[in-house]
Parts: C-alpha cells; sequence; structure tokens
C-alpha cells in the first residue's frame, strides 16, 4: 500500500488521479496539490461521486522546492507524481530527493524563456537520486512513456536487434473549434513549432547514454519539413509531420543496434495554417513585450484566449492511433511489426471526464506509480521507461484501459500512401 502525493490539477491530472483512486488497493492514500487549490477540490468531487474514494487536497507552488519537501512530510507521501508543468520537474525532482521520496514525470525539463527539451538537466540528478537512495522515473506518459515501454519489450521479448523505429502519434479527434490544442497550449505550440529532428546512427557512433545530444548523429529539419500521408490502423489516413520527441534522445542510446529512429505526428491543414498564422504575428513569442505599459509573454496571452485543455472532453469525438513501427532481426530473419493503442475519446470522457489526450497520458503515470509501489519496478538514481521489464507494465495496460495490438509486417511494408 502506498502514499501518493500528485502535483497539478489539469487534464493529465484528473484521469492519473482517477485512476489511482481506482487502484485504491495499491494507493492506499492519494493527496492531490497544484496552484489553484480549487481545480483539486473539483477533481477530488469527481472521483467521490464517482468511485467514493475520499482525496486530500492542498495548495502547492511547485516552483518553490522547500514548500513541496514540507508538504511530502505532512502528507506522509512516499512516491510524488509530477503531472504539472515541464518548468516544474527539477524543483519536484529536488523536492523528492530532500525528503527522500521516488519522482514520476511525463515530460521532460524545459526552461520557460527555452523552448528547448532535452533530459541533461534530470540525468545529471542521477547521482543525488541515488545518494537519497530514491527512484526517479522520467516520462511516463504515453510519448514518452508507453512509446518508450513498447519498444523495451520489443527489445525485451520479440527482437534479437532492433534496427528502425518510427513513433506514431496519431490523434483523429475533433473537438469542433477552428482552433485549440489537446494538452497545455504552451508546451504543445513550443513542440510543434520548434525545428524537427530525428536520429541516425553515423559511422562513428558510440551509443553511449547520457551524453550530449548535439553531434553528427542528429538530422535537423525545418518545422513540417518532412510529412507524409499514412495509413494508420483503425483510423484511416491522416498527414502526419516529422517532429522532435523526447524519447527519441532516451530510446537512441538504450536501445541496442539501432541505426535510426525518428518520430511523426499528425496535424490537419487547419492547424497548421492557424499555427502559421500565429507565429507570423508573433504570438507564439516565449520573450516579454510590453503592451500598454504591461509586460507579457504573447504565448501565456494566447493561453488564455484559447480552450482550457480539460474543457474539451465533453466535445471531443473520434479516436486516437498512437504506436510503433519497428524493424529488426529474430532468429537471423529479418521482422517487422507496429505496435500500437488505440482509444476513443468518448469512451475515456464518459470514463474519467477527460479527453483522449489526458486519458493517454494519465493511465500510464498512474501504472509508473504502480509499478513502484508494487516494487515491480525498483532501483536508485534517475531512469527511463525502457530501462525495465517492459511486462508488467504491459499487463498494465491491457487491466487499466489502454489495451495494445501487434501486428506482423511485412520487412519494409509501410503504411505511406503518399505524399503531402
Ligand atoms: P494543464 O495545463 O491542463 O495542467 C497543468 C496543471 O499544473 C494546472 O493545474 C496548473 O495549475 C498546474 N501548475 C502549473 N504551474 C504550477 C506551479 N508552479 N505550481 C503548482 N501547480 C502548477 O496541463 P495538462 O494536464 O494538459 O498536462 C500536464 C503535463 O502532462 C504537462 O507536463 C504536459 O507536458 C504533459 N503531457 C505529457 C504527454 C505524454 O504523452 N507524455 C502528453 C500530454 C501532456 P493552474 O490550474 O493554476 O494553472
Amino acid at each position: 500500500m502506498a502514499n501518493l502525493l500528485i502535483i497539478g490539477a489539469g487534464g493529465v491530472s484528473q484521469v492519473a488521479t482517477y485512476k489511482a483512486a481506482a487502484n485504491c488497493d495499491v494507493f492506499s492514500k492519494i493527496t492531490l496539490a497544484s496552484r489553484t487549490k480549487s481545480k483539486c477540490d473539483k477533481i477530488a468531487k469527481f472521483i467521490k461521486e464517482r468511485l467514493g474514494v475520499e482525496i486530500q487536497t492542498a495548495q502547492i507552488d511547485a516552483d518553490d522546492t522547500d514548500a513541496v519537501a514540507s508538504l511530502i512530510k505532512k502528507t506522509g507521501a512516499e512516491i510524488l507524481l509530477n503531472v504539472a508543468l515541464p518548468y516544474q520537474d527539477l524543483t519536484l525532482m529536488d523536492a523528492c530527493v530532500k525528503a527522500k521520496i521516488n519522482y514520476i514525470d511525463t515530460a521532460n525539463y524545459e526552461h520557460p524563456d527555452t523552448a528547448k527539451f532535452e533530459y541533461k538537466l534530470q540525468w545529471a540528478k542521477d547521482d543525488e537520486f541515488k545518494k537519497a537512495g530514491v527512484l526517479g522515473l522520467l516520462g511516463s506518459g504515453f510519448d514518452p512513456g508507453v512509446t518508450n515501454v513498447f519498444c523495451a519489450y520489443a527489445q525485451q521479448y520479440l527482437f534479437d536487434e532492433i534496427h528502425y523505429i518510427d513513433i506514431l502519434d496519431c490523434n483523429a479527434g475533433d473537438h469542433g473549434y477552428a482552433f485549440a490544442t489537446n494538452f497545455n497550449p504552451e508546451i504543445n505550440l513550443r513542440e510543434v513549432s520548434a525545428n524537427g529532428r530525428y536520429w541516425k546512427k553515423t559511422h562513428n557512433s558510440t551509443n553511449e547514454r547520457k551524453t550530449n545530444w548535439k553531434n553528427d548523429e542528429w538530422v535537423e529539419t525545418k518545422p513540417m519539413e518532412i510529412g507524409f500521408k499514412w495509413n494508420y490502423p483503425e483510423i484511416g489516413v491522416k498527414d502526419s509531420y516529422l517532429l522532435y520527441h523526447e524519447e527519441l534522445e532516451s530510446l537512441s542510446k538504450n536501445i541496442k543496434g539501432l541505426k535510426q529512429i525518428r518520430f511523426f505526428m499528425t496535424f490537419g491543414q487547419s492547424y497548421l495554417t492557424h499555427m502559421k498564422c500565429l507565429e507570423n504575428v508573433g504570438m507564439l513569442r516565449i520573450d516579454e513585450v510590453e503592451h500598454n505599459g504591461v509586460k507579457i509573454v504573447p504565448i501565456q496571452f494566447l493561453k488564455t484566449l484559447l480552450p482550457d485543455p480539460a474543457s474539451l472532453g465533453a466535445r471531443t469525438k473520434g479516436k486516437t492511433n498512437i504506436g510503433c513501427v519497428i524493424r529488426g532481426v529474430k532468429d537471423g530473419k529479418e521482422k517487422q511489426i507496429y505496435i500500437y493503442n488505440v482509444c476513443d475519446h468518448e469512451e475515456c470522457y464518459a470514463q474519467t471526464g477527460a479527453q483522449g489526450v489526458s486519458y493517454t497520458t494519465g493511465v500510464p503515470a498512474m501504472i509508473g506509480a504502480k509499478m513502484i509501489a508494487l516494487g515491480k519496478w525498483s532501483g536508485k538514481g534517475v531512469f527511463n521507461m525502457e530501462e525495465f521489464d517492459a511486462k508488467p507494465f504491459m499487463d498494465e495496460l491491457n487491466k487499466q484501459g489502454l489495451p495494445w495490438k501487434i501486428i506482423e509486417m511485412k520487412p519494409g511494408e509501410s503504411y505511406k500512401v503518399g505524399e503531402i
């Protein structure tokens, strides 16, 4: 039985807290704390009505390490689940080291003033976690998260060696708005408007873990430069574009024999036109500008104008399909699979009160906490998801509402049906 502290009260938290409550045989006490306590109370009320489980709530500033460490002591928490924003990763990791408890997040650290995300600063805390005798689990959402576990499962159980991975993230949900983002708008737009990047093994690559990513193995592309039409099983054809995504950094280090790994996400043309227009007029700027004597950051102002992602649940219809095309060798023969999950937005909402993107992130966040609570994943230091045995996590995905499937493909086969 574990005592869990969840930080953040947005869409992902709604699902993670609900699912933790649904696993109250494992999580004996759950405290939900965030900047705005009323949002925690709303989630707690929803869960009490649906599941009859009591959630404690508290106000916290996650940027304040000492305040978080005090809250940990007060609640007696043994695991902290960070579903606030990537800006808070470092302070929350420090609080866990200080209070000597385990840490989990779903997105890697970003500095508010620099639209760049990488694991360097979080991996650098490995020694501190080791000394404190606690575990830091990075990226326990869907992508990163389940996608890492899919790759680990393939490496550990299905292939002798993996050579190529394409991670595909398709959201075919429709919320009916002309423009909205399905998770935090600031984080989402920073990610999508950045240059793309993928990893390709060069002759001299060392594959050493925790080295700087800035080497000649990374191929940089302009935003949306590489794209094609991909025929997603159970969904259909969608325009998919190459993006940089954080799991590429850890998987390129941890998957043996890898020659190339890329990440693609689907975007409708209307979303891209809106985003380009917002970018062209300066609304995606992350620096301060002066407006009528007041300093504002344009992308933060835009967040105020856009629909709250947590409010999209009631109006989103359609499905997501996220998975990995993995190609390699088994028993001397070439092998290729597509391993994926399909999630229905309306079903997610009916169950948890949140749409599919929050659901596909919140469920694995809870499973990561459950792996640690049950001692199925253990260790001292900072780890990425693929560094543990994938099997117990894969079993939980099936039990907790994210069932996965495997399609055996012909080696070299592609679902690509055309250029954009
Ligand atoms: P939201 O913006 O909906 O929620 C974020 C929550 O964090 C809000 O409740 C917010 O408080 C709270 N928060 C922000 N700053 C602080 C602070 N300083 N102190 C305390 N609380 C704070 O985001 P989402 O729920 O959509 O996303 C949550 C996380 O999940 C993000 O890190 C996102 O990047 C990640 N994510 C990961 C995915 C994956 O597959 N790995 C996919 C999608 C999202 P307030 O309500 O006051 O604003």
